[in-house]
């Protein structure tokens, strides 16, 4: 069974409802053994400073709540890093990951030329979803590609849900070109991906990435992945993690990854 899962948002992210005490405690009675917090940092993107965490207030808090439940579950120190290709973010966020003690890095891809696929309007820079889409890869395989201090690459396939053809026309052979390339840097640069079971929530009927993708990852030799629910609010931790077992299973995999102090642990299904 999948006993932890690391990838929750609480108030410390812009976009995140609940108090970080109540998710660890929701965590406790779920009985999970750890949960890593992955707030957003997705530095560059918005003007107004939305989705950058407070860390210096996040990192006090949670150390506080470490210690103050220690004993019951391991509260490991995460953030989910907004990935771009670019000098300007790649630069801060090497400063930024040195001068602060994370376990976890989840680097995400959240915009495509820094604009934000959650908004309709960006999709009108395309001819239709499948160039949205294939745009979307391509930054990632950049990413992928030129940087790698992060851990586990995030909802590969998270611009899926936002289309409005949405996953209906959506399969790994379709986009296998640039698939394959960008599995092979995050194989080749010794990094993870993640299975983000929001996908079950966002009735795509499967994680993100979607399970062939997963297949082929660990066809091509990739890592036990990391789990996570991506919840924003205590009643989506842990959601639906009995499916993204069977979805590891079914790739060939008997174990999943965490991170403690960004090193890599496996533990077993
Ligand atoms: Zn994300
Ligand atoms: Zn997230």
């Amino acid at each position: 069974m999948i006993k932890t899962d690391c990838h929750l948002h609480s108030t410390f992210s812009t976009d995140g409802s609940s108090d970080m005490e109540s998710e660890i405690l929701r965590a406790i009675e779920l009985g999970l053994t750890s949960i890593c917090f992955t707030e957003h940092n997705d530095y560059g993107t918005n003007a107004d400073g939305s989705f950058v965490v407070d860390t210096p207030a996040y990192h006090d808090r949670l150390m506080r709540l470490s210690e103050k439940y220690t004993g019951q579950i391991e509260i490991l120190y995460g953030v989910e890093a907004g990935l771009q290709p670019s000098d300007d973010i790649f630069g801060y966020f090497d400063r930024y990951l040195s001068e602060n003690d994370f376990d976890f890095i989840i680097g995400s891809s959240h915009v495509v030329n820094n604009k934000d696929p959650y908004y309709p309007v960006f999709f009108e820079a395309y001819p239709d979803d499948d160039a949205a889409y294939r745009a979307y890869f391509e930054e990632e395989l950049e990413n992928a590609r030129i940087y790698d201090n992060y851990d586990s690459y995030g909802h590969l396939d998270y611009i899926v849900r936002y289309g409005k053809t949405g996953n209906t026309f959506f399969t790994y052979e379709k986009y296998a070109y640039v698939l394959d390339r960008l599995l092979h840097e995050i194989i080749s640069h010794g990094k993870c991906i993640e299975i983000n079971s929001a996908g079950f929530r966002k009735d795509m009927g499967y994680a993100n990435p979607h399970t062939d993708i997963v297949k082929r990852y660990h066809e091509l030799g990739g890592l036990p992945p990391t789990i996570g629910s991506d919840a924003h609010n205590v009643s989506d931790m842990a959601a639906d993690f009995d499916k993204v077992e069977a979805i590891l299973r079914e790739a060939g995999y008997d174990s999943y990854s965490i991170f403690r102090k960004r090193a890599r642990y496996e533990l077993p299904l």
